[in-house]
């Protein structure tokens, strides 16, 4: 057994890197956040190849005194709190002291700063870990951090790194989020010298619509709200202008982004009475709560927060939102339209928003999909059948076993009624399936088996579609190569926002592709490629099978619905669909026979 022995710092520091900056984007992220903390009113950045060969950000803010700049890149050495008191109570985005020793750690950092006091600038430079002498430099008020040859002495960490148009396209999220935050700062955002993005301070909706786009920009609702404490505003989508996918979901805490299962809970549930389960509301959401309520101290890159009163806060949410949706029903008069009254401002947005569309094309991916397009109208299959029956009547039964020699359990089919059921005629009597709701549920069933025997299949497509992502989503395609093929899709990158499918799974060949793997990746860029895999797995595969399952109004062939029958018997949990109604009924000839008031 080797001997226990301290690690060294730099070590220490390499490891909290591998947490705290696993890619271009998580220091881009840290810089930005000191800088916002350091009070700055514009703050410009500067990448090269997907800033890990160079991620330059200069501010205007407060700058770090001569004396103090070795210890700024030294580890657990910070200006934000000294005690845990101010630990609970944490104003700014930092406070750990840990994100600068860690890019320090793996690059070459240059720090160039000076305050209000001083007569002129100091730099400090570090070199995967050695510290350089403070030395006298010119420079304006303010910060600027050059970091380079990010991951130049951790190979294994390099070795992560993906395409630079891939560690672009976090860095341009990282950036949007900053930028969307702080309305009121001004930023820039140059790639290889060109210019991507340039934001003037702004009003809080200007900025969203430099940011996310016009079409974003024109569907949201204006909200602020306050209750029990807490204030929540920003903008909401009008259900109508909802998305097929997660994109646009901003939400901050105390100016900070996060994902959290809580607020996203709250916010699904307001909109579940307006929108479609498989759409997915749009918002730019800050939520301002006070600092002891809140623990931003529960993650290594602080993105989850945990509420001291989950409950609470929950509560709140909703209701701001279910009150704020209340008001777009049909019939009530128009929201107010939040744009009318910055419309005279929108023009002045400039080329701002122009920029950064540029990044990604994300901004032009709003659909004004209506929501009668978007699948099977809610309806209760059983409501018609109770109504004359009363309720035991047409519960669905267990799968009968097949009488020796007679018809199968669910029986041969008849025909179609409404586009939606398929009847058939077993030994008991009339069987009523709900065609889409039974096919969902086996292709969901067969995914699941052929995940699990790690075999799903690809199916070849006779002629490749590619499709329009956000950079982010299409980065998606590279960071998840792996789980994408244990699917069974091929997917490759042809462009930063384009995206070739040339196989899908083999049980999903009739979907559409293009939507499908819209879907998969999408989920993949919100969850990540592990978590679909694993805990989001079973969501994961039921939005897949329902992309796949045959539409209402689908004419179906006698052999097909019989095809649909047997596949049926032999699928596990066929009973209900996904979504926990039933797949199919049986009315008896008994049933029948009193409707008919026979034998009486
Ligand atoms: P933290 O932000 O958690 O305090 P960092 O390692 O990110 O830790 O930064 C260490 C310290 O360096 C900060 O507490 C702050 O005093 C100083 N600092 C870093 N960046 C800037 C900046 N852009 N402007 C002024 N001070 C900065
Ligand atoms: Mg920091």
């Amino acid at each position: 057994m080797p001997s226990i022995r301290p690690l060294s710092e730099l070590l220490i520091n390499q490891i909290a890197a591998g947490e705290v900056v696993d890619r271009p984007a998580a220091a881009l992220k840290e810089l930005l956040e000191n800088s916002v903390d350091a009070g700055a009113r514009a703050i410009a950045v500067e990448l090269q190849g997907g800033g890990a060969k160079l991620l330059k950000v200069s501010d205007d803010g407060a700058g770090i005194a001569h004396q103090e700049l070795t210890l700024a890149l030294a580890r657990h050495a910070t200006s934000k709190i000294a005690t845990l008191e101010d630990l609970e109570h944490v104003g700014s985005l930092g406070f750990r002291g840990e994100a600068l020793a860690s890019i320090a750690a793996v690059s070459h950092l240059s720090l160039v700063s000076r305050t209000l006091e001083a007569r002129h600038a100091w730099r400090v430079e570090c070199h995967g870990g050695d510290v350089t002498p403070v030395e006298p430099a010119s420079g304006p008020l303010g910060t600027s951090i050059e970091v380079r040859d990010l991951y130049f002495n951790t190979p294994a960490r390099r070795k992560f790194l993906r395409s630079e148009p891939t560690e672009l396209a976090h860095c341009d999220e990282t950036f949007r989020r900053v930028a969307l935050a702080c309305a009121d700062l001004a930023f820039s955002l140059q790639h290889n010298g060109r210019a991507l993005a340039r934001l003037r301070p702004q009003a809080p909706l200007e900025r969203v619509r430099a940011v996310l786009g016009e079409s974003a920009a024109d569907a949201l609702l204006g909200l602020d709200e306050t209750a029990g404490g807490a204030r929540l505003h920003g903008f909401v989508a009008a259900p109508s202008f909802s998305h097929g996918t997660r994109d646009y979901q901003y939400l901050f805490v105390n100016g900070r982004f996060v994902r959290d299962r809580l607020l996203a809970h709250a916010i699904r549930q307001a909109y579940q009475d307006v929108l479609h389960h498989q759409r997915h509301p749009a918002f730019v959401l800050f939520l301002e709560i006070d600092a002891a309520r809140v623990d931003v101290n529960a993650h290594p890159t602080k993105i989850e927060v945990r509420f001291r009163d989950p409950q609470a806060v929950h509560q709140m949410v909703f209701h701001a939102l279910t009150r704020r949706l209340a008001q777009t029903r049909a019939g009530a008069p128009a929201p107010e339209p939040v744009l009318s009254a910055a419309a005279g401002l929108a023009g002045a947005a400039g080329r701002s928003g122009a920029g950064l569309s540029g990044v990604g094309g994300a901004t032009a991916a709003w659909t004004r999909a209506p929501q009668a397009e978007m699948g099977l109208p809610a309806r209760e299959p059983m409501a018609f059948y109770q109504a004359l029956f009363g309720s035991s009547a047409a519960q669905p039964a267990a799968l009968p076993n097949a009488a020796p020699g007679g018809a199968p359990p669910l029986g041969f089919a008849l025909a179609q009624l409404a586009g939606v059921y398929v009847l058939a005629q077993n030994d008991q009597g009339l069987v009523v399936v709900d065609m889409h709701a039974a096919h969902e549920r086996i292709v969901y069933e067969k995914l699941k088996a052929d995940l699990d025997a790690q075999r799903v299949a690809a199916q070849r497509l006779l002629i490749p579609v590619t499709l329009t992502l956000t950079a982010l989503e299409a980065a998606a395609v590279e960071d998840s190569a792996d789980a994408l093929a244990a699917l069974g899709f091929d997917l490759a990158a042809l462009s930063p926002t384009t995206v070739v499918v040339r196989a899908v799974p083999a049980p999903l060949c009739d979907a559409d592709p293009v939507a499908l793997a819209r879907d998969v990746l999408r989920e993949i860029a919100e969850a990540g490629a592990t978590r679909v895999l694993t805990e989001r797995r079973d969501e994961m595969l039921a939005t897949m099978a329902c992309h796949a399952a045959v539409r209402a109004n689908r004419m179906l062939a006698l052999p097909e619905m019989n095809a649909l029958l047997r596949e049926m018997e032999a699928t596990e949990r066929s009973g209900q669909c996904n979504h926990g109604r039933p797949t199919w009924a049986q009315i008896s000839l008994a049933q029948l026979d009193r409707m008919f008031l026979r034998g009486q």
